[in-house]
């Protein structure tokens, strides 16, 4: 499978490592992005540089993009020089941002017309996972095409789960993003309630973190919370780009959603408060203003 070649449109916090760890396993790699640094430090880990997403395209049998959002999955897959214009026939487009479901059906329905097909493959996970060849990965699409590209993901992820139909990764990632938003809101209320009482926040983590209370959540970024540490990891700005993309989805289906309204509108707030690009634990810093306190250990 190593004798594959790869393309990787999208070279950030996320698709920088993923790229990389691809070279590591011995892949052939080629890449884009618009910030030419970006794609100097990856052809400087091995990997060959593409004028853009067309010459990825046509270089390369399995394309990857990791891209911010919809307009830009379409404008690089589908847009002038776009992956579209490049592709062989039989080619496999795996998108693993964060996207719009119906997005992600736009983009492959256009790809089928040219023969080639797509799988819609978000992650969960962040930077330290991206870095660690670790991350969720939760795919829509056919089980050949997932089967094919299963090889590829296990270099970048832990897990792969073919969750239904192309748009389904997509879903289910939305899914992913509204357990966490409102977990980080509900440990923001704990840890606010605690130590407006005066009780040290960082002895409530420790005595509730091992029982029902507790999650993945709640060690990751309740211990943020608890160092004052607002440097992204998630920032803000892109969980508001999901929150909107939850919503969309669920009223375009009818399918009230107000617990995700709600913590959209804190997100907003903190953007207001220029803390767009915080990482999305400084929701408790929505909750400290409210109570007129300052949450850290004691
Ligand atoms: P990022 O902003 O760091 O990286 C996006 C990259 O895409 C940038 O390098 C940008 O220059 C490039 N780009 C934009 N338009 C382009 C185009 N038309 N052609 C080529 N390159 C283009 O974002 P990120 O944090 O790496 O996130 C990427 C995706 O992964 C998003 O959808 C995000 O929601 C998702 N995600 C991020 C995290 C995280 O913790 N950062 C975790 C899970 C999922």
């Amino acid at each position: 499978m190593a004798n594959k070649k790869i393309g990787f449109i999208g070279l950030g916090i996320m698709g920088k490592p993923m790229s990389k760890n691809l070279l590591k396993a011995g892949y052939d790699v080629t890449v884009f992005d618009i910030v030419q640094a970006a794609v100097d430090e990856v052809v400087a880990a091995g990997a060959k540089a593409a004028s853009s997403p067309k010459d990825v395209a046509a270089q390369t049998d399995i394309i990857i993009t990791m891209l911010p959002n919809s307009p830009h999955v379409k404008k690089a897959v589908l847009g002038e020089g776009g992956v579209i214009e490049g592709a062989k026939p039989g080619a496999l487009v795996a998108d693993m941002s964060s996207i719009a479901p119906l997005a992600a059906k736009e983009v492959a329905a256009k790809l089928a017309e040219k023969g080639v097909r797509m799988l819609d493959a978000p992650v969960s996970g962040g930077e330290p996972k991206a870095i660690d060849g670790t991350l969720s990965i939760m795919v829509g699409g056919a089980q050949a095409d997932f089967d094919e590209a299963l090889p590829i993901f296990k270099c970048v992820g832990a897990s792969a789960v073919l969750c239904g139909d192309v748009g389904a990764g997509n879903v289910t990632k939305l899914a992913n993003q509204i357990v966490v938003a409102l977990n980080i809101a509900a440990v923001s209320e704990a840890f606010t309630l605690a130590t407006k009482v005066g009780v040290d926040p960082a002895l409530v983590f420790d005595a509730i973190k091992g029982g029902l209370a507790g999650s993945t959540v709640m060690n990751a970024k309740g211990s943020m919370m608890l160092d004052r540490n607002i440097k992204p990891g998630f920032r803000i700005n892109l969980h508001i780009k999901d929150m909107a993309n939850v919503l969309e989805t669920a009223h375009d289906v009818g399918v009230p959603l107000p617990l995700s309204a709600g913590v959209m509108e804190i997100m907003q707030a903190l953007k207001v408060d220029d803390l767009g690009d915080a990482d999305h634990s400084a929701i408790v810093r929505y909750y400290e203003k409210l109570a007129k306190v300052e949450v850290a250990r004691k």
